[in-house]
């Protein structure tokens, strides 16, 4: 086993909206330094609360979350910005600004690391260049650098997305459905894009899917989760067509037929 460091650490997390009965309920999580993880479950499940939890986007009603060891609710505020400028973030909608180039939308994922006068105006050094166009070189747009991103496919775009958050040199990447909003041609290329980039930057990647074969498929560890739960934690090779029945039953991802039998101690088998 390559992976030892832990890169997150949930403990006894609850995230409530409002009055609400917990969206997401995780007793123990722990997702090693390199680790390729995909997260899965019907509509509603949690997973975009996880994500958002592991951003810092919401606060735990009970439980931490930690990030290299950094719990961004309770760190100092210069330990919180370290932590959050190395969590670079892929969104489904691509979350470009559509009149800038290129380059200026990946030249945006190294502003964290520039002091704020410098992001107030816009000035980027040539440190902040190089690394942008070293990411753009690396997702294959040198030829659209100058593009500006509303005149780009949507798959391309996502490229983009993807460039700009490499040049975040990012610690931990977090891919809310990346694919969702994509033809199955561009969802091939943008999941191998983003499994390539995350094997050659050793980054801890954390991707929610809405389409679990896409998980089996590109994920070498396979979180599930329902009513936000933790149902499954595993190798896709794990994850058998009776457990995905299981998981998805009462939604429409799949056909389903049997009936259920999994609780979450016997399936959650943390890391
Ligand atoms: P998924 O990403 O798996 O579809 P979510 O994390 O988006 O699931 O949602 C989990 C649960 O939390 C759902 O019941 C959803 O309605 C609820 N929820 C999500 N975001 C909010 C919010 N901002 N306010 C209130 N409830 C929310």
């Amino acid at each position: 086993m390559k992976k030892t460091l832990t890169m997150i650490n949930i403990e006894y997390l609850e995230v409530s909206y409002g009055r609400k009965a917990p969206a997401l309920s995780i007793d123990q999580l722990q997702i090693g330094r390199g680790e390729h993880v995909a997260v899965i479950g019907p509509s509603g499940a949690g997973k975009t609360t996880l994500l958002r939890s592991i951003k810092g986007y919401v606060r735990p009603s009970q439980g931490k979350i930690e990030v290299a060891g950094v719990n961004l609710w309770t760190a100092r505020r210069r330990e919180q910005r370290q932590i959050s400028r190395r969590l670079g973030l892929i969104y489904q909608q691509f979350h470009l600004a559509p009149r800038l180039t290129v380059l200026q939308n990946v030249l945006c994922g190294t502003l964290g690391a520039t002091s704020r006068w410098r992001s107030l105006l816009g000035c980027f050094s040539a440190e902040d260049l190089r690394i942008a166009w070293s990411a753009i070189r690396e997702v294959g747009l040198q030829e659209q650098v100058h593009q500006r991103a509303d005149t780009l496919s949507g798959g391309e775009q996502q490229r983009v997305a993807v460039a700009r958050a490499l040049a975040q040199q990012p610690s931990v990447i977090i891919a809310d459905e990346p694919v969702s909003s994509l033809d199955p041609a561009w969802t091939e290329d943008v999941l191998k894009l983003i499994a390539t980039v995350q094997s050659r930057h050793d980054v801890t990647l954390v991707m929610s899917l809405h389409q679990p074969h896409l998980a089996r498929r590109f994920a070498e560890r396979v979180l599930a989760l329902r009513n936000g739960r933790l149902v499954f934690d595993g190798p896709p090779s794990a994850l058998s067509d009776d457990r995905l029945e299981e998981l998805y039953r009462g939604n429409n991802v799949i056909s389903l037929d049997r009936a259920p039998n999994t609780t979450r101690s016997a399936e959650a088998t943390p890391a």
